[in-house]
């Protein structure tokens, strides 16, 4: 069974998300746990936290279905101790939400070095802060996204993304998130079935496919091996649509959250039903 959605605006609340994502015929979402662009959240208030639980069982969300999105702000590799700390408590605060929630996944980027550390000690910073926060929460699994590799992040290739892994303690509660835009901007071609193959079997054979437990499905407007992270509708961008119905069609991919962050929400609800069809075609 696949699970298809996108990420849902949480404005006015987290619990605002469900009904949006059933108005898209979603079966899967992502959302903002807090703002996203700030580091200071009210905690979730109780009401919201019921309603938002009473709603997934409404509308047969489970939490396999669901893949909550951390703040831009967190850098987990941080080369700075006291940012290092802030965004460690940040982690921490939003496992916690996602926890209250009763979800199991939390995405996010693994971070940057900052041009100050190397790239080494950066993913080391990464599953040092995955350790703590694990050690100090219960149930959730830290999803790591790869990164397109702008700017000084890490997270681009499947060596770094494997070697954060290795180095995490409790490895039933890590995982990775493929964003296919990323994953073509850091110059892992999708364009024919053969490359998508090529691609998935590295993954697979660096990481493994056992850690996957969601997929963002982006075209890129940007070129393959450009390094930079601009999202497009499926079928308008560089890697075109054939990479989205492999996968669509792969039963890799089946029973994890696959999150369309494309760039016009006015067309999610079409995106999905064409990602739907495609599955029996
Ligand atoms: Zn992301
Ligand atoms: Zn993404």
């Amino acid at each position: 069974m696949n699970y298809i959605g996108a990420h849902i605006s949480s404005s006015g609340g987290v619990d605002k998300t469900v009904l949006r994502a059933v108005q898209i015929q979603a079966t899967a979402f992502s959302f903002f746990t807090k703002n996203q662009r700030q580091w200071f959240s009210f905690p979730l208030m109780q009401k919201k936290i019921d309603f938002f639980r009473e709603l997934c069982i409404k509308h047969t969300f489970t939490p396999q279905q669901i893949l909550p999105h951390s703040s831009y702000l967190i850098n987990l590799g941080h080369p700075i101790d006291d940012f290092l700390k802030k965004s460690r408590a940040s982690f921490i605060d939003e496992i916690i939400r996602c926890s209250q929630l009763g979800l199991i996944f939390l995405n996010f980027h693994p971070g940057s070095h900052l041009n100050k550390i190397t790239e080494e000690s950066c993913l080391l910073r990464v599953s040092h802060s995955i350790n703590i926060a694990l050690e100090r929460t219960q149930n959730v699994i830290a999803v790591i996204e790869n990164t397109a590799g702008q700017g000084t992040n890490i997270g681009y290739c499947f060596e770094h993304l494997s070697e954060i892994i290795r180095n995490v303690d409790d490895k039933s509660r890590v995982g990775v998130c493929i964003d296919t835009c990323h994953l073509f901007a850091a110059g892992y071609d999708l364009r024919t079935e053969q490359d998508c193959e090529n691609t998935f079997k590295k993954f697979d054979d660096v990481i493994g496919l056992k850690y996957l437990k969601g997929i963002h499905l982006n075209d890129s407007k940007k070129k393959l091996n450009s390094r930079v992270d601009r999202h497009e509708s499926l079928g308008l961008g560089e890697i075109g649509k054939l990479a989205f119905k492999w996968i669509i069609r792969n039963n890799n991919f089946h029973d994890i959250p696959i999150i369309l962050e494309t760039v016009n929400p006015i067309i999610w609800a079409e995106e999905i039903r064409w990602l739907r069809s495609q599955r029996k075609v």
